[in-house]
């Protein structure tokens, strides 16, 4: 696998050649994609494929509105070094902020927009992170996200697991991670046994589409299942990606059948430069009312969104029954014997 860096090294590879529209929009927000990504690009017809959507720029990424870099203030409610807590038992540590491509989605887009320099976790932040943890007995879990934690080495993934699972009463490390999505030969032998024996982890990725799920993404999974690592996957809601009802059916059946859980289905969230990905609530209230009846609840994810300001992640429930009906048909069915009623 490749990385490769703007435009005109992307076209190069794909044989095309670059809009003139797309130069001002990589001046705002730099391009990165690589070979293994840009490979599963349908070439026949790049512009309408859903692996270029969310890889490539857009024109309509220009179109300013009132949004902000961080709407979910996640920096105000940094509590150590990278460490960002929202919740009552869980946190979330920003690992690095490097990335083997650029999604174009993505709601930390602040750390990667023209000018960020790339900086991993340092030493000391660890340490103050799990000094944090120490101190705060009452926070559970920890998520590691980035950037894509896995752009830090096998023997630093090691040991910041070590550090963390030194700390007691931190019981779940969740590894977030698109690896197996963009980068599958990512998820070797090696990180598998690493991630295998660090007690309480649980392995996050990002599966947006079916046609994600290549036979390489499926043997990554599956070897991370197959050491008996749970993987939950998430999704993003993506205006002209996956918004169409049977292509997530597809997609989350896809998923249990190599036993990866889907988890959360996100609205996009509020971020400078992605309005176009936007969907509405209602759109996905209405995808949810397609796929109750069809999937079973192994296969159903959670629809969610996240609050603006740090409100918080709230989940958006949709009955696809008449719940009085079905209570009545309950009541009238089934005899409890009285001492119950
Ligand atoms: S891999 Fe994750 S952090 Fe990196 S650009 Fe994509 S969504 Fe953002």
């Amino acid at each position: 696998m490749k990385i490769l860096n703007g435009l005109d090294a992307i076209a190069d590879y794909l044989g095309i050649s670059v809009p003139e529209n797309l130069r001002a929009v990589e001046k705002a927000y730099p391009v990165r994609a690589n070979t293994y990504y840009l490979s599963q690009i349908d070439r026949n017809d790049p512009w309408n494929d859903p692996i270029w959507k969310q890889c490539m720029p857009h024109p309509d990424e220009l179109l300013d509105y009132d949004a902000s870099f961080d709407p979910l203030s996640e920096q105000e409610q940094t509590v150590a070094p990278r460490l960002i807590r929202r919740f009552y038992d869980r946190a979330v540590l920003l690992s690095t902020n490097r990335c083997p491509m650029l999604c174009r989605f993505c709601f930390r887009k602040r750390q990667w927009r023209s000018g960020e320099p790339e900086q991993d976790i340092a030493d000391n932040e660890l340490a103050a992170v799990c000094d944090y943890f120490r101190a705060h007995p009452e926070v559970k879990e920890i998520l590691i996200s980035g950037g894509e934690p896995l752009m830090l080495s096998n023997a630093r993934i090691k040991k910041i697991l070590e550090a963390l699972t030194s700390v007691p009463s931190l019981e779940i490390v969740r590894l977030g991670s698109r690896a197996p999505v963009t980068w599958p030969e990512r998820i070797d032998a090696e990180l598998v046994g690493i991630l295998s024996s660090c007690r309480g982890l649980w392995f996050a990725t990002h599966f947006n589409h079916p046609r994600e799920l290549s036979d390489a993404a499926i043997a990554a999974c599956t070897s991370l299942v197959s050491a008996g690592i749970p993987v939950v996957n998430q999704t993003v809601l993506l205006r002209g990606v996956n918004d169409q009802p049977e292509v997530l059916e597809e997609l989350f059946r896809r998923l249990i059948r190599i036993r990866v859980k889907p988890h959360y289905l996100f609205h996009v969230d509020p971020v400078k430069g992605v309005r176009h990905f936007a969907t509405g609530i209602a759109r996905g209230r209405e995808i949810l009312r397609y796929c109750r009846p069809r999937l079973s609840s192994l296969a159903m994810p959670t629809f969610a969104i996240d609050l603006p300001e740090g409100g918080g992640k709230v989940s958006i429930q949709e009955n696809y029954f008449d719940g009085e009906k079905f209570e009545t048909i309950f009541n009238t069915r089934v005899k409890y014997p009285e001492a119950l009623e």
